[in-house]
């Protein structure tokens, strides 16, 4: 299959003017000019043109919780204590496949936005489960919290966490484990996860510094977030120090991925820089949450490797990676719309470790493309960035296939979007009788 257009931005390469797309099965043939990548495939192949349009790499959502997608609307923004005391009670009213129906709705979402790669965190394998079926790729992570470090191992298998993780490159879903934030699991058990991660080589992904509730707690061991610490972090204390400190005292900075980043110093950046896989920025949700804004100049300039991410849609307003990235460059004016692009696609694929399969439109790449449209321009990546949202999605291809076609799912279900919006009204149930805290 050949798909052409306007323009072509491989990322990789500089953008191609009448650019087009060969792929065969499920991986990219060719990248080029249409004339020579119809040349290169012959005349069988068939050619399918997207005029007004550029072809991009499927984009990469690096922090989602696909599986509280029925959650949208439903928490209001409020202190971390209380919004997170409020999950708890919403999540408790959810049914066992609620996780999986939300997870797949919340895939085709993604898809809606021209996401086709996702770091992904839920409870158990469902959500990857939910993602493979509707097409998305990424790593999910096993989010563990509030055990001790000897229960793990136990708890990784009771909920079916892979016991053979071969990291195939072919495979377009990988895994990892997420202890959720360094104030919700004690230090053992970080210890314990960062273990199995570094063992198997799996994804290891947290929470950190996310609000400046965790930042009063690390350093005075008081405020908002004391009574779950001691509750749920076995063995936590104070450390007198930021959260990225914290984390490489106990050794597990290494190949992290820390997520949000809105309280941390400019030592951290440099620690991030020195030890950490990457971080995922949320703007969007750090504003909503008032958690503060994340450096992200100082961290560009300091070459950490650099992502975005929706948050869930129990905090964030949608799954518009391109809004989110937008909202980043308010947090850096310096970021021009290559760079904005790149984040988005190739950068966050090696967040996440993933950039051997997804990221950039080149050879033996999967074959995920995003038809966008972004009219007559001469400048197609400030187009993209600028105009791009779900609106502009006229197609998605996937794994080598359709997925969204004429601004539509090709594989649309119904069934799921109304059993995620029946986990919805359970939760909605259980928050409206609760009696206040
Ligand atoms: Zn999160």
């Amino acid at each position: 299959m050949i798909v052409s257009a306007d323009w072509v931005l491989p990322v990789s390469g500089r953008p191609i003017r009448n650019g087009a797309v060969w792929s065969r099965s499920s991986r990219i043939d060719t990248v080029g000019h249409v004339d020579d990548v119809v040349a290169a495939a012959g005349p069988r192949e068939t050619l399918q043109r997207f005029a007004g349009c550029a072809i991009i790499p499927g984009l990469v959502n690096a922090h989602t919780h696909l599986s509280l997608t029925g959650l949208a609307g439903l928490l209001p923004a409020r202190s971390q204590r209380e919004w997170n005391a409020t999950l708890s009670t919403a999540l408790r009213a959810f049914e066992d496949d609620d996780f999986s129906a939300c997870a797949a709705a919340g895939a085709q979402r993604c898809l809606r936005s021209g996401v086709t790669v996702v770091g992904d965190i839920a409870l158990g394998p469902e959500s990857l489960a939910a993602c493979a079926d509707a097409g998305l790729g990424g790593v999910f992570y096993w989010e563990v919290a509030g055990i001790k470090a000897e229960d793990l191992s136990g708890e990784l298998a009771d909920r079916e966490f892979p016991t053979n993780p071969g990291r195939s490159s072919a495979a377009r879903a990988r895994w990892g484990v997420s202890p959720q934030t360094a104030h919700t699991s004690g230090p053992a058990l970080l210890q314990a996860a960062h273990r199995v991660a570094s063992a198997h080589r799996l994804g290891f992904a947290l929470h950190v510094a996310e609000s400046p509730a965790e930042m009063e707690l690390f350093r005075f061991g008081t405020g908002s977030l004391a009574a779950s610490a001691h509750r749920l972090a076995h063995g936590f204390a104070s450390p007198g120090t930021g959260t990225v400190e914290y984390l490489l005292r106990l050794g597990v900075l290494d190949g992290t991925i820390a997520i949000h980043c809105t309280n941390i110093s400019e030592r951290d950046v440099v620690l991030l820089k020195r030890h950490a896989r990457g971080v995922v920025l949320c703007p969007r949700s750090d504003a909503l949450q008032g958690n503060g804004r994340a450096p992200a100049a100082a961290l560009s300039r300091a070459g950490v490797r650099m992502a975005v991410g929706t948050e869930s849609l129990a905090v964030a307003p949608d799954l518009d990676i391109f809004a989110e990235a937008r909202a980043l460059r308010q947090l850096d004016v310096t970021l021009t719309p290559a760079r904005m692009l790149e984040i988005m696609t190739r950068e966050g694929a090696a967040v996440l470790g993933v950039e051997d399969a997804f990221g950039t439109l080149e050879h033996g790449k999967q074959a995920d493309l995003v038809m966008l449209d972004i009219g007559a321009t001469t400048d197609p990546e400030a187009a993209v960035v600028n105009k791009g949202g779900p609106d502009r999605v006229v197609a998605v291809i996937s794994g080598g296939l359709w997925r969204v076609r004429d601004r539509k799912l090709v594989f649309p279900s119904d069934g799921t979007e109304r059993a995620c919006a029946a986990a919805g009204r359970r939760a909605s149930d259980a928050l409206s009788t609760k009696a206040p805290d």
